[in-house]
Formats: C-alpha cells, structure tokens, sequence
C-alpha cells in the first residue's frame, strides 16, 4: 500500500507540466536543496512535496534521491509528457508506465544491451498500486477531454528513457526496434522515468508514472511543444493528480 505518513511527490521535468498545483498547496513552503526548488504543504489534505527534476536522466536521478533523502518522500509520482512510439499511441493520450527502461544504457559485451550494469535488469517495473491508482485516475480524470476531436486514450506499458529528445522517423526506428529484437514494446520516449523508477527502485520507494502524448516522436516532434504542454498537458496533470489524490486519501 502507498503510505500517506510520509509525504507523495510528484515530480515533473518543466514548470510548464506543474502549473497549477503549487498555487492549489496549502501551507505550502518553499526550500531549495541540491540547487532545486521543493514545495512542501497538503494537497486535499494529503502530505505532497512537489519538484521539478529538470530534463534528463541525471537531473531526474539528483532530484529523486533529494525527495528520498531529504524530504522522506514515500512514493514518487512523475506526470509529464512524452513522444508516442506505440503504434496506436496518440497525440493527446496518456500513458501510463508499468515498466521503464532505457534505450540508451548500453554496456555491451560486457553487459547485455539494456542491462543496468551490475544489477541484472534492464527494465524496472513501477509500483503495481500506484500504476493501477494512476490508470483508474487518468481514466476517470480525463472523462470528456478530446484532442484534435480524438478522446484521450489511457494506454499502460513500457516507456523508454535517454538523453535524447527524439524528433526523427529513423531514430524512433531505431530505438523501437532495437528494443523489440530484445522483446520490450515501447509505447512511449521521454528523458528521466527510467532514471526516476532505478533510484525508487534502490531505495524501495514505490513509483509510477503517467505521461501526456506531446509528439509521435517524428520529424515534427517540436512543433507547438511549448502550447500543447501548457494548453493540454498542464490541464490533463492537475485532472489526473486531483483524481488520484482523491483515491488515495480515502
Ligand atoms: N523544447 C523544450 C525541451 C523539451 S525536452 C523546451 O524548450 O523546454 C523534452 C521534455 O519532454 C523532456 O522532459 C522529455 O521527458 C519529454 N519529451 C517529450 N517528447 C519527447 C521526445 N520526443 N523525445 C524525448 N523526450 C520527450
């Protein structure tokens, strides 16, 4: 079960995916750690401290340890956006991470491709609770949102993380079946989660994560990235987060 004695996190990479929330924190307080800005206070009356992990797989790892660490965060919940790879995954759907890899860690022959050296994983499956409590939230959550005259679609799945923002129909390719020939299905591309769910994973934190569809990844992935996160993705995370704090405080 997710503790709610030890406070929820909720991470993002951008300001613009967290907008809203820290203005709807009660007792909200603001400390810097780890050159971060950490909002702590009540969220419908549940313990949250909110972050923002910056882009990347290192950035992502600083600030999880810091949630962990320093501000006893008992589960860690990342909402943001990310590139479709899924073959029916949209832009303007969701996806919601149940197992995280990532595409670039590559330490063969030594290790097999994937594989986080010395751990013998390669994919690090989310906190089954908190997958389950974030599909049920997206879905309830985002009932009635369209984009582009589409429904949003909840998908859950595997996302793969690197340190690349990926705007190319080859490199998707790439990436997409390199994974495949290994037996993993991406539905979707971003730069931290895996890099979230290993530090969650180490510290026997539970974590999950839900992503807004902003591109398919292709060559047209940075167009109108800045809009869709602030007009689309911004108001399908406080939908989602609103939802699944009210799940879990019950
Ligand atoms: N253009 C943006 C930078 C976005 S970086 C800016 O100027 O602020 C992309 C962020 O969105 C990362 O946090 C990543 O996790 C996510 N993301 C969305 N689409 C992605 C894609 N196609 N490839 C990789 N990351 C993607």
């Amino acid at each position: 079960m997710i503790s709610v004695e030890r406070p929820l996190a909720i991470l993002s990479a951008l300001a613009e995916e967290q907008v809203g929330l820290v203005e709807q924190l009660h007792g909200a307080q603001r400390q810097t750690h780890a050159g971060r800005e950490f909002w702590s206070g009540t969220l419908q009356g549940l313990p949250v401290v909110l972050a923002l992990s910056r882009i990347g797989k290192v950035a992502a790892a600083t600030t999880t340890a810091a949630l962990i660490a320093h501000f006893q965060a008992g589960a860690i919940v990342f909402t943001g956006v990310a590139g479709g790879v899924g073959r029916r995954v949209q832009v303007g759907d969701v996806v919601v991470g149940t197992g995280y890899v990532q595409h670039d860690m590559d330490a063969s022959p030594l290790f097999p491709r994937y594989e986080i050296p010395l751990t013998g994983q390669s994919v690090i499956q989310a906190d089954a609770t908190l997958a389950r409590a974030l599909v049920f939230a997206a879905v309830v959550g985002l009932q009635g949102m369209q984009h582009a005259g589409r429904p949003a679609t909840v998908h859950q799945g595997l996302i793969a993380s690197g340190d690349r923002f990926v705007n190319g129909a080859d490199e998707t390719h790439a990436i997409v079946s390199g994974l495949q020939s290994r037996g993993y299905e991406a539905l979707a591309v971003e730069m931290e989660g895996a890099a979230v769910a290993q530090v969650c994973h180490d510290y026997g934190v539970p974590f999950a994560a839900v992503r807004t569809i902003s591109d398919r990844a292709d060559d047209s992935a940075h167009v109108d990235f800045p809009v869709f996160v602030r007009e689309v993705a911004s108001v399908y995370a406080q939908r989602i987060v609103a939802e699944l704090l009210r799940t879990l405080a019950v």
